[in-house]
């Protein structure tokens, strides 16, 4: 991580810290994200008691449409309890990797959250379908397509919802940023660039392949990626892309360092990104049209998204000035909405193994194949 995202990430946490802890007797009564309140909250389980789940669990305690009601952990002993006392879980509600099973039995829990390494995405997805629990799936969703639709295939045929937790669709600012892009204001959109770089330290998960599945692109390129996906509304159809790992030893024994990629749509939109694990390098997205265009930067921490640009109808500009887990929170409400609503979910298991081809074909054109 990059000095910039670790201080965000600082800040974020000491905003974290400061939230209400959730009890049954103080739970929110609205939601912030404005979503109506539903007749019974989600009980959420989440799975791997790492950064991201530590965040997650704190959205939930923003919103009276969800709840922390059980807890994965192989460090059950050491990770739980201090959750367990914030958000009043019982020992019957705490569960290792080998006994993860018997959620099926805990009616309090209606879904569980995936904070685990990419690796293991796919197993303890497929074993929450089985137990009849729905899915709520970090980014990204496997480490390979093949895994992905094992995930779509075991949730369907267990009648349980999947969502990968892509939150940039989620947020209010990029919604009006796609709508502004899509609504005609700077022409018909030609070209995309983006990119999202950062430095990770040895020893990392994400640096080990048999747990990370392949390199920045997974973890950080994803997001250009997506996000240029979801605005241009069609699927990549041709692809050309390099890798490098410029600094030599141990760092990037066995993921490449840096990646950069482009790929053509069928309509002819051209899009540009790349991604690294040892470059210190801004996260952004450029959108350009025939008559304007939007520059968003940064776009993909959690707080301090900002966006400027030129439309036919003059300067836009943006700022979302929100702290804490806000993107986070309007998905636990999201998923919690689609459940009680039996609604399908705006990022499904199919938005997922999208990226998932793309970034299979990126990495074949580079000459460098991950499945
Ligand atoms: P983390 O290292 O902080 O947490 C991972 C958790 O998995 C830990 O609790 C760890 O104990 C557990 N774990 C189980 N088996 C493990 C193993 N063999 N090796 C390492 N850890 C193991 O990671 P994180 O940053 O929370 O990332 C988890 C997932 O969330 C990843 O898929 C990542 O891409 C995703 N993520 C998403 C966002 C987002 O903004 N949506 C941000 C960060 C991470």
């Amino acid at each position: 991580m990059d000095r910039r995202a670790f201080s965000k990430l600082s800040a974020f946490t000491l905003v974290a810290s400061r939230l209400p802890a959730q009890t049954p007797s103080h739970p929110a009564q609205q939601s912030p994200t404005g979503a109506p309140t539903l007749a019974k909250p989600v009980g959420y389980c989440p799975v791997g008691l790492g950064t991201i789940s530590d965040i997650f669990m704190r959205a939930c305690a923003e919103t009276p449409n969800a709840r922390v009601t059980g807890l994965v952990s192989g460090h059950a002993q050491e990770k739980a309890p201090r959750y367990q006392r914030e958000f009043n879980i019982p020992n019957s509600s705490v569960y290792n990797y080998e006994d993860y099973d018997k959620i099926r039995d805990n009616p309090a829990i209606d879904a569980v959250y995936i904070g685990l390494p990419n690796s293991m995405h796919c197993e303890y997805t497929v074993r929450a379908a089985e137990a009849g629990k729905h899915v709520l799936c970090e980014k990204p969703m496997a480490i390979s397509s093949a895994e992905c639709r094992k995930m779509i295939d075991a949730c369907r045929s267990h009648n349980v919802k999947l969502m990968i937790a892509y939150r940039i669709h989620y947020d209010p600012t990029w919604q009006h940023i796609r709508d502004l892009a899509r609504n005609g204001s700077i022409g018909e959109i030609q070209g995309f660039q983006g990119g999202f770089y950062g430095n990770k330290r040895e020893g990392e998960w994400r640096l080990d392949r048999k747990l990370a599945g392949g390199g920045s692109l997974l973890d950080l390129g994803i997001y250009p990626l997506n996000t240029i996906r979801w605005i241009a509304g069609e699927e990549p159809s041709t692809y050309a892309a390099q890798v490098s790992t410029k600094l030599k030893g141990p760092r990037f024994a066995s993921v490449e360092e840096s990646v950069e990629f482009n790929f053509k749509f069928p309509s002819g939109t051209l899009a540009s990104s790349g991604s690294s694990y040892g470059e210190a390098g801004p996260a952004y997205v450029n959108i350009c049209g025939t008559d304007g265009y939007i520059q968003v930067q940064p776009a993909f921490f959690y707080n301090g998204l900002k966006f400027t640009g030129q439309t036919k109808n003059g300067p836009v500009n943006g700022a979302n000035d929100t702290q804490g887990p806000y993107q986070f929170v309007y998905e636990a409400d999201h998923f919690a909405a689609c459940i009680r609503n039996n609604t399908t979910p705006l990022t499904p298991g199919e938005e997922g193994l999208a990226d998932m081809l793309a970034m299979e074909a990126i990495y074949r054109a580079a000459g460098a194949p991950i499945a």
